[in-house]
């Protein structure tokens, strides 16, 4: 009995029309059985189009070919293959190459040259035939769409399609509960004044599913397609997007089902508009845009702001925490709290304000800077670690390093003679122990030593903490934002009254704890300030 493989591909837009893969399988089965062969391994690519040859399966296929595992491949027709010639062509001569039979059993492979030619002749026929095809179809959408009638089945969110019957053509039904839906976010965001987050809450807690509920809560970007749809007040649109290939495709290199999966919206002069059944009044339509615009004035000023420490403070559940702006506000928030929103976070830590944390956090750094008892406290600490290491001049250093010369000119010249047979391996070998015994020994003195430097001028201290100052008031946000970034290393903030500021001065590591209390929402007033060295 032979044993064969099988290959299967079905895209994602002919599932729709219930022909799936397993249709094929099922064909190919009654062929085997029929034909006494035995499929001894099936590949299955279900839901890629054929437009690359790059699919999961058809690349195990291609692998497997090389181990002789089956005598040969069934395929239903070239098509499963890819769609263009060129690329059947090479598959088909890349499986012969290996002495694979092929079998399409729709149209069987011809077996001499000629019949190949004339196969491939009928190919590049059926292929433009093709593309003749989804022309016309493209023409012909765009002259229903433009006789006011809807193209494709697939009605927005607050709709249900219902197909043509006779002579009565495919229109949209408003889905009465959906469209309930429809009208309360209107109202929320126009009459209530919701930001986008207070929607995407609600319905959470309504336990509203999104559109297609694929998740259990609506993303920002549905809420916004919703908001901005003129379905709602009669309006639906053909022709609005087109497909391209994606500017920052997400998975570089891995496997794509379809080629061109991202959309771009067509200019709007090209958008064909066809009337529908409202939802909503225009009224209602426009003061929610207005409120949007109003919010979207609000964002551009979120965005403008410059989170001094951002990726550098943390929250006490130790997720980081992120610049967000809400209504004109800019917030550090728990990264945890925001992406999982608006499902419940285990973390219940709130939101700081981050033109007070930046503002604290510099002036606290301005005021450690410029304290001389500090830095003054600082620097005789940092001179008693130096006088824990043994010390050395610079005087010894240089004689050290002269003996380690003078040891290695000494190496060379036993090699030398060694190697001009004056003296004999033993005389060498002992002449050669000397020196690594010399060489260790100055090693050893030299090891774990910190040049002495000069002593620190504590006289000197005040003045330069007065210099320092003075010029840190000049700087410009950029250069403060830079100075705050190199010494700070992480900020861990619980509740909103308490920081605990990492960082390092240099040469020190060392941790301090501001500690502030808020008197009123947008004045926090620092209450102790302490140094802390680890
Ligand atoms: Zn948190």
């Amino acid at each position: 009995m032979k044993r064969l493989a099988a290959y299967c591909r079905v895209s994602t837009d002919r599932q729709k029309d219930e022909q799936t893969i397993d249709v094929q399988k099922t064909f190919i089965s009654e062929w085997a059985s029929k034909n006494d062969v035995i499929i001894v391994e099936w590949y299955l690519d279900d839901g890629w189009s054929g437009e690359m040859l790059a699919r999961p399966d058809l690349d195990r296929l291609r692998d497997d070919a090389k181990k002789e595992l089956w005598e040969g491949v069934v395929f239903l027709d070239r098509d499963r293959l890819a769609r263009k010639l060129s690329l059947q062509e090479l598959i088909i001569d890349e499986l012969r190459d290996k002495n694979i039979e092929i079998i399409l059993l729709n149209e069987p492979l011809a077996d001499n040259p000629e019949g190949r030619i004339m196969q491939q002749i009928k190919g590049v026929f059926a292929e433009y035939e093709r593309a003749k095809i989804t022309e016309r179809m493209r023409r012909g959408k765009i002259h229903k769409a433009k006789s006011g009638k809807i193209v494709g089945n697939e009605a927005p969110y607050g709709y249900k399609y219902i197909l043509k019957i006779g002579e009565q053509d495919g229109y949209y039904l408003v889905n009465k509960a959906e469209a309930e839906i429809v009208k309360m976010i209107f109202h929320w965001v126009a009459d209530e004044g919701y930001s986008m987050y207070r929607v995407i809450q609600e319905l959470y807690t309504k336990k509203i599913p999104p559109p297609k509920r694929k998740s259990e809560y609506w993303r920002k970007s549905a809420v916004e397609r919703l908001l901005h749809r003129e379905d709602y007040i009669g309006i639906t649109y053909y022709n609005k997007g087109m497909a391209i290939m994606p500017k920052h495709p997400q998975n570089v290199g891995g496997y794509k089902k379809i080629k061109k999966s991202s959309r771009k919206l067509k200019p709007k002069e090209e958008w064909i508009a066809i009337p529908a059944p409202a939802i909503i009044d225009k009224d209602l339509f426009e003061k929610a845009h207005q409120r949007l615009k109003e919010n979207q004035l609000y964002n551009r000023r979120n965005k403008t702001y410059n989170y001094f420490l951002s990726g550098k403070v943390y929250c006490g559940c130790g997720s980081k925490r992120v610049g967000d702006g809400v209504n004109g506000h800019h917030y550090y928030r728990c990264a945890q709290r925001i992406y999982k929103f608006p499902v419940a976070s285990k973390c219940t830590y709130e939101g700081v304000n981050a033109e007070i944390l930046d503002e604290m956090v510099w002036s606290k750094l301005l005021a450690m800077l410029s304290n001389s008892n500090v830095i003054k406290a600082q620097a005789s600490r940092w001179q008693k670690k130096q006088d824990k290491f043994k010390t050395i001049s610079r005087d010894d250093v240089y004689q050290a390093k002269h003996a380690l010369e003078t040891l290695i000119e000494e190496e060379d010249r036993y090699t030398q003679a060694f190697g001009s047979k004056l003296i004999t391996f033993e005389k060498y070998k002992g002449f050669i122990d000397g020196v690594n015994a010399k060489r260790k020994a100055i090693e050893e003195q030299t090891k774990e030593t910190l040049i002495m430097e000069d002593p620190i001028n504590f006289n000197d201290i005040d003045s330069v903490c007065k210099e320092v100052m003075d010029d840190l008031k000049m700087l410009t946000d950029e250069k403060k934002q830079k100075y705050m970034r190199s010494m700070i290393k992480s900020i861990y903030v619980k509740e909103r009254s308490n920081a605990l500021v990492n960082g390092c001065i240099p040469l020190c590591t060392q941790a301090q704890n501001i500690q502030y209390e808020p008197k009123r929402r947008d004045c926090w007033i620092a209450k102790r300030w302490e140094v802390h060295f680890v």
